[in-house]
């Protein structure tokens, strides 16, 4: 590995602007020695003598890791093995698993350094955007440690004839869930969904992305300690298009984070099996600022909405919609912070943003950059790769009279860009945010919650966050979380973030009287009898 340090790239950087944050000193090599990466790809399902991949670390583009490459008969022993656990598991009290988040929350809020390392050196993100992913996973731990029981504990319903018919509801484990997981956030989306999946009493294969998979790998580790059977989560790595269509081919259900693109071949596969799936796709987000708004407030909440993890976050904000009356005010603030931001890499807290994850990002950004400035839209802040920083770093960009035939107004870049819009009415506004085919996510400042709360009701979005950037809503894991139209299917958290894991099972058990004619009624007495039942029933408001 090089003894380039992330930190000696970034200090190395002397032009005005976004200036180089400080960093820890330690060298992504240190981080992330051999010894690490040989324990953690022992995780991997991968017989015989696979084939080798190697992943770089984007802050500094030094060699990071090699890792064994499944194959799809892999993928088949990966479901054998989780299928032979699951029963045993499943087998279980719903509170004996629960107990094991609820450890696997403490053990990753003690270890949260490693894991930080991990994530730092596999995405080039800032620390503080790497800490959310701790912040997101321990919420989603410790919610369904606690709440999983009344998720699934049976329900008592009204029964087909009252006292006659006792009905109930019960919920089953799927079997083995299909989860496949992307770069972006790489423990919050493999283990996050992960969680639910497991306390509902099923198997997991995941398969992260291969850039990140060190991440997911010791997230897995972490879990078995906490008390996980460990051959209940199998991680097989490898090509998107081979390994991806394997899993699908073989789960019961399905749980997809990615593009768009992607989510509908998924989607496809899995119609054609009648498994189902949740897809958690792209997005397009706006963030509207309303006349009323707190316009520093809305300027900060912005810095965190438009360039956290920089910019390649689902729900982040590519679309800034402000009132005309406040736009110059609010742009000038919104600048100013966005110019002052420290860009770095280092593996220690100071950074206000990082690099992007690879070639690929960079190479989308920069083209919806210089295709939107070459059509006339004006660069208000940031506009340039910065090769000085790391391979793949791009500062965080502000555009302003941006049109609709440029890409950047209706794509997702997914990299630090935004640009600005202007409304007269919260009608424009609210038809502005809805004008894409994505749904994901949505954010409204105001100083007028209740005014704040009508608006968000009007917007098509899964979550919708008012005076903040996307982490209340996100943060709220009682409640779900995923998006409409192009943005996917189902949902994450709450009772349908769990739910979606388990088939609904109606065990009714009938007493005293068949549903039929009995006692000598003969058929058109039954039906008499029952036309007055129902009469009554209704009547007396029976659900
Ligand atoms: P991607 O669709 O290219 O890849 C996602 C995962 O799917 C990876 O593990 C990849 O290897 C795998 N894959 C690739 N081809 C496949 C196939 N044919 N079948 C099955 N799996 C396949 O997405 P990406 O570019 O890595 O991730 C970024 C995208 O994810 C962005 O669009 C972003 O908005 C979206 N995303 C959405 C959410 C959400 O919660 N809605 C969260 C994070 C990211």
């Amino acid at each position: 590995m090089s003894d380039l340090t992330a930190d000696a790239v970034a200090t190395e950087h002397s032009g005005a602007g976004n200036p180089a944050a400080p960093g820890g000193g330690r060298t992504v090599a240190a981080a992330v020695p051999p010894s690490l990466v040989a324990r953690l790809a022992a995780g991997v399902t991968a017989t015989g003598e696979p084939d080798l991949v190697e992943t770089a670390a984007p802050l500094t583009g030094e060699r990071l890791a090699s890792l064994p490459q499944s194959t799809p008969a892999d993928v088949e022993v990966a479901f054998q093995l989780a299928r032979r656990a699951q029963a045993a598991w499943a087998a279980l009290p719903v509170r004996r698993r629960a107990a094991v988040l609820l450890r696997f929350h403490d053990l990753l809020l003690r270890r949260q350094d490693e894991v930080l390392d991990l994530i730092q050196a596999e995405t080039g993100k800032a620390r503080l955007h790497a800490f959310e992913e701790v912040l997101a996973v321990a919420m989603a731990a410790r919610h369904y440690g606690r709440a999983a029981h009344g998720y699934l504990k049976d329900k008592r319903r009204g029964g087909a004839l009252p006292v006659l018919t006792h009905a109930v509801e019960a919920r089953r484990p799927k079997g083995v869930i299909g989860h496949i997981s992307p770069w972006n956030y790489p423990l919050e989306l493999s283990i996050g969904d992960a969680l639910p999946a497991f306390v509902a009493g099923n198997a997991v294969v995941n398969k992260p992305d291969t850039q990140t998979a060190l991440t997911a790998l010791w997230a897995r580790e972490l879990l078995v300690e906490a008390g996980l059977p460990a051959d209940l989560w199998q991680v097989v790595i490898g090509d998107g298009p081979v390994i991806g269509p394997a899993v699908v081919e073989h789960a019961d259900y399905v749980s997809f984070t990615g593009s768009t693109r992607t989510g509908r071949d998924v989607a496809q596969r899995a119609a054609a099996r009648l498994v189902g799936a949740s897809l958690e796709l792209g997005g397009k987000n706006a963030m509207l600022v309303l006349a009323d708004a707190d316009l520093d407030a809305a300027a900060a909440g912005a810095v965190r909405a438009c360039f956290s993890s920089a910019g390649q976050l689902c729900i982040s904000i590519e679309r800034l919609l402000v009132h005309r009356s406040v736009a110059d005010e609010f742009l000038e603030r919104f600048a100013a912070r966005t110019r002052a931001l420290r860009l770095g890499g280092g593996l220690a807290y100071g950074a206000d943003m990082g690099s992007l994850v690879s070639v690929r990002q960079l190479e989308t950004t920069t083209r919806h950059v210089d295709e939107a400035v070459k059509a006339g839209a004006t660069v208000v802040a940031g506009g340039r790769a910065r090769p000085d920083l790391g391979p793949f770093f791009f500062e965080p960009t502000i555009l302003d009279g941006v049109t609709p035939d440029m890409a950047v107004c209706a794509e997702e870049t997914f990299g630090p860009v935004v640009s600005l819009y202007r409304f007269d009415t919260d009608e424009e506004a609210v038809a502005a945010a809805n004008s894409t085919p994505y749904g994901l996510n949505s954010s409204v400042w105001t100083r007028d919650l209740r005014r704040g709360r009508t608006v968000a009701a009007r917007l098509r979005t899964g979550t919708v966050n008012v005076n903040e950037a996307y982490a209340a809503a996100y943060g709220s894991v009682g409640s779900p979380m995923g998006g409409m139209g192009d943005s996917g299917l189902g949902r994450r958290h709450g009772a349908e973030g769990i739910l979606r894991f388990t088939e609904a099972q109606t065990i009714a058990t009938q007493r005293l009287l068949p549903i039929a004619p009995s006692f000598g009624l003969d058929d058109k007495q039954f039906a008499a009898v029952m036309t007055g039942g129902l009469r009554a029933l209704k009547a007396l408001r029976f659900k």
